[in-house]
């Protein structure tokens, strides 16, 4: 399933690397108390960790504190090494909303000791991403509101115009490091208003104009 799906005309496209940004807007780095970044606060989910449109995240039992963050998601294509910021548009094939779904009581541990965040923002069901819409269709993703309804009300509200880095820096930047692949995920960091999730509940996530996603949350599964 691990695959994102084009909203115009139902391809799909395989997904590989899903690279993830921490800390991209203000005011969620100052919820959590944490400082705004001098460079991309980078980490990864694996592409099996993708759930889709009309799907659901089941709350792993290592967690009781599972969080969402709605953010959006660029898609890559075609890809390369070195991409100077002026040409990142020209490796970006389109985008969507996501969900960065954390364990936020597991990251809050690995921070304190110093280890990983692969569980905390890894696990099955971590990457909920809607249908994707081709870049042409998208002439600013940097003057969309991004907002996140949990049971019809709106928890998390902004506008991808306050991301730290933008889309072009972003792109640069983790292909100096990386080999950027089509089909590799970016997942652009989360405003604020981020909070926990329960059994039960529907997430509704909007890149208004653009992008809409709705997942439910399911209990743990009995083994
Ligand atoms: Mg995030």
């Amino acid at each position: 399933m691990s695959f994102v799906t084009w909203r115009t005309c139902g391809k799909s496209l395989t997904v590989g690397t899903i690279y993830c940004l921490g800390r991209n807007y203000p005011e969620h780095a100052a919820e959590m108390k944490a400082a705004l970044p001098s460079e991309p606060v980078v980490f990864l989910k694996p592409a099996s960790s993708l759930v889709q449109d009309g799907g659901s995240v089941v709350i792993p039992s290592i967690s009781n504190d599972v969080h969402h963050e709605v953010e959006l998601v660029v898609v890559v294509g075609p890809g390369g090494r070195s991409i100077p910021p002026e040409k990142a548009y020209d490796h970006v094939l389109g985008y969507g909303v996501g969900l960065d779904m954390t364990l936020r009581d597991v990251q809050a541990e690995a921070k304190k000791k110093g280890l990983p965040w692969a569980v905390a923002k890894g696990f099955a069901g971590a990457a909920p991403v809607s249908t994707i819409v081709e870049r042409a269709r998208v002439p600013d993703p940097h003057a969309l509101d991004i907002i996140l309804r949990v049971n019809g009300e709106i928890r998390q509200k902004s506008h991808t115009s306050k991301m730290l880095f933008r889309i072009p820096a972003v792109v640069s930047y983790l292909s100096q490091i990386f080999h950027l692949e089509e089909g590799d995920l970016i997942f652009t960091g989360t405003p604020e208003g981020v909070g926990p999730v329960h059994a039960g509940d529907t997430l509704e996530a909007e890149l208004t104009g653009v992008a809409r996603l709705t997942v439910g949350v399911r209990p743990p599964a009995q083994h």
